[in-house]
């Protein structure tokens, strides 16, 4: 079963919000239920950028809310609490797509013979791109040979597999 502990849950608010998404993720996951303005004054923050931030938060439907009469102020209140379900989804999409990402990476690796200087600033070069460059590297000048990619293929097998126990 796919899960994203505490920790987990806290970056994926920073990721999306930065450090202040962060600190209202804790105290929300503390204090659950809280208003606008409550937030505010916890995270010493002006109202109107609790409210931006929650609604930029409640658009990845990382926070929710309820709509409360609060008897002591007489009035309809907004009352915020985060979506832990909603997180483990978000964090499994992205960790799909950069799932898919490795594979086409791998694929690209095993469809075409590269060719390289060996220069780690300097990229590799299909046969037919270093067929026109004479297999001479056009940055650094050094010659362009056959790359063996099955370290790197295997690099990406192992994320990957970790990857995909992940998500299962
Ligand atoms: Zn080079």
């Amino acid at each position: 079963m796919f899960y994203v502990d505490e920790e987990g849950l806290i970056s994926v608010f920073r990721l999306v919000g930065g450090e202040e998404a962060e600190g209202l993720a804790r105290l929300l996951l503390a204090r659950p239920g809280m208003r606008e303005d409550e937030i505010a004054s916890e995270l010493q923050m002006d109202v109107k950028r609790v409210r931006k931030l929650l609604h930029q938060l409640s658009e990845f439907s990382l926070v929710a809310y309820d709509i409360v009469i609060d008897k002591e102020l007489n009035k309809r209140v907004f009352r915020w609490r985060l979506q832990p379900e909603q997180v483990q989804g978000v964090v499994k999409t992205q960790l799909k797509r950069i799932a898919e990402r490795l594979q086409m990476l791998k694929k690209h690796y095993e469809a075409n013979q590269l060719y390289w200087c060996g220069q780690q600033g300097c990229r590799k070069y299909t046969f037919d791109e270093a067929l026109d460059k004479f297999f001479k590297c056009p940055s650094c000048g050094g010659k362009l040979m056959v790359y063996d990619a099955s370290e790197l293929i295997s690099v990406v097998d192992e994320k990957l597999a970790d990857i995909n126990k992940l998500l299962e």
